[in-house]
């Protein structure tokens, strides 16, 4: 068993993933005497998209230390409160997915079984009645969660859009103040050990030579350090998710930022949208299966409503992820480590969850196999079961075309198999090891793309008495939404 001692850590990429990571390692490590630095090439660049984020965003700048306030006026923040997912059931529909559980749990059983039952007895209102994270969003409103006991119905989470340069940049200023060193420059060569395999030094352009005990790969698609030298595999997910290409172009803002980021369905796959302070930001994830590059790009700059302020940027990819993401001396994350499209942005929280596993299984700061095995098992598990959830959005879609219908009638994993299944047959939903989406979310897919349970629910309250603790709740809901600002005053108070 081989167990190696770390004192310095070199970063090579200084994108969202290297930033975030060396913004992590610099608070980390403070006083250890655990040297930090980080390489990044001006020539080079970065992917320059990323900029929604999912709630967990929130333990990363707690854990730095970094108020709220001062990272929304660094990085032209705006709040979010889900996804609204537009034409993804079907022309003229359009469901959310909100950051939030639905209704209050009546006698223990959770609210959605509640609402069905009573739905199957000719009740109308939808479930997203009573879901205020959902009502605040739709009414372009925005109010901060309240966590009091006798208030379930304001538990609510959000995240946040932000200017991906100015994270970078925001982050790369905390970094180095807590002494972390950045090199600029390109990294032509990569030296490994003779004996042991691992990573020695890093060969610069410029001629310079760095060495240091653990690397952590932020190279973004190219993997240079875990792909291109160590040669650890990618596994290609592109069988169940063939979303290859998005194009990319930035606009002007025309109206008020809305509190949610919109995935509209396309010909062969989506666009998004993610309102910041002072811009948006567009995209169309596709499949070049199913499009040609003119045609998406054509599509896209058809659904705009700014002015252009950027150029359209075709970006290529392939999903999937690095069969470890952690191997000997080197640690990838970010892109490096696996890519799965940004439909729920899931990879921001994924390069957090990578520096977590890093600090968690370093343990003693000794790279040793047996951690590194156990980092790596886990992280499998958690890219495998947002794949899972990605997946479920294109399987159930209620589309035309032929990428629809390829994607509707593709073979899934069995792990999905499974809780597609389940909940058909009870309304349940199976959660398992390292899930990141909870129930409520699988249930707003499920119920969003008008699945419902074949099984009978069986109503656990009269009639007379559920619509009656029904309509409190959504009378609750209502007032909390009409005691909210509108999304843009409410950022206008942040200081
Ligand atoms: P990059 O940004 O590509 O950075 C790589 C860095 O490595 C750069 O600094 C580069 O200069 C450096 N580098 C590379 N080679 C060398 C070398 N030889 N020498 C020196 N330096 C080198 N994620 C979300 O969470 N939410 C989203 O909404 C979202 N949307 C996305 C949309 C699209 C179309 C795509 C493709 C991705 C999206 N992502 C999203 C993912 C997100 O963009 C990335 O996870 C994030 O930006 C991290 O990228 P990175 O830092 O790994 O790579």
């Amino acid at each position: 068993m081989v167990s190696a001692p770390v004192s310095s850590i070199v970063v090579v990429g200084g994108g969202t993933a290297g930033w975030m990571s060396a913004a992590y390692l610099a608070h980390w490590l403070d006083k250890t005497g655990i040297r930090v630095s980080l390489i990044e090439s001006d020539q080079i660049g970065t992917i320059g998209v990323g900029e929604a984020t999912v709630p967990g965003i929130h333990q990363f700048l707690k854990g730095l230390n970094i108020r709220e306030s001062e990272f929304l006026r660094a990085t032209n923040a705006t709040f979010k409160l889900g996804i609204e997912f537009v034409e993804w059931a079907g022309a003229g529909k359009s469901f959310f997915h909100p950051f939030a559980g639905y209704g209050v749990p009546l006698e223990d059983r959770p609210f959605h079984k509640t609402w069905w039952s009573q739905k199957k007895q000719d009740y109308e209102e939808g479930l997203e009645a009573f879901c205020l994270c959902t009502q605040l969003a739709r009414a372009g409103k925005f109010a901060l969660p309240s966590f009091d006991q006798d208030s379930k119905l304001a538990w609510y989470n959000y995240a946040y859009h932000f200017d991906a340069s100015l994270f970078a940049k925001f982050l790369r200023e905390y970094a180095e103040k807590r002494g972390v060193s950045r090199i600029e420059g390109k990294v032509e060569r990569v030296q490994l050990d003779a004996t042991t395999g691992y990573i020695s030094s890093l060969h610069m352009e410029s001629g310079m030579v760095i060495s240091g005990d653990l690397f952590i790969d932020c190279t973004g698609i190219p993997a240079l350090l875990i792909g291109k030298t160590l040669g650890v595999g990618y596994e290609d997910w592109s069988h169940w998710l063939p979303c290859d290409s998005a194009v990319a172009i930035q606009t002007t803002r025309v109206v008020d930022p809305d509190p949610f980021t919109r995935s509209s369905a396309r010909t062969a796959g989506w666009q998004w949208h993610i309102p910041l302070q002072h811009r948006v930001g567009n995209g169309y994830v596709y499949s070049s299966q199913f499009i040609a590059h003119d045609q998406a790009r054509q599509e896209l700059l058809g659904h705009l409503a700014g002015e252009p302020v950027t150029d359209p940027r075709l970006i290529r990819f392939k999903t999937g992820m690095r069969d470890s993401f952690w191997y000997k001396n080197c640690v990838s994350i970010g892109l490096s480590s696996g890519f799965l499209e940004p439909l729920e942005s899931t990879s921001i929280s994924l390069i957090q969850t990578g520096i977590a596993k890093l600090a968690a299984f370093l343990v003693n700061f000794e790279i040793n196999e047996k951690h590194v095995a156990e980092a790596n098992r886990l992280n499998r598990l958690e890219y495998e079961r947002i794949r899972d959830f990605i997946i479920l959005h294109y399987k159930l879609n209620g589309c035309d075309g032929p990428f629809w219908q390829y994607v509707r009638d593709m073979p899934i994993p069995a792990t999905l198999e499974e809780k597609i299944a389940i909940f058909a047959s009870s309304g349940d939903i199976k959660l398992i090891e390292q899930e990141s989406f909870k129930e409520e979310s699988w249930i707003s897919m499920f119920y969003g793309f008008g699945r419902e349970p074949l099984g009978s629910v069986e109503p656990q309250l009269d009639v007379d008495k559920a619509r009656s603790i029904m309509a409190k709740m959504k009378s609750a809901i209502h007032k909390g939404c009409q005691h909210a600002m509108s999304h843009a005053e409410f950022l206008r108070t942040v200081e």
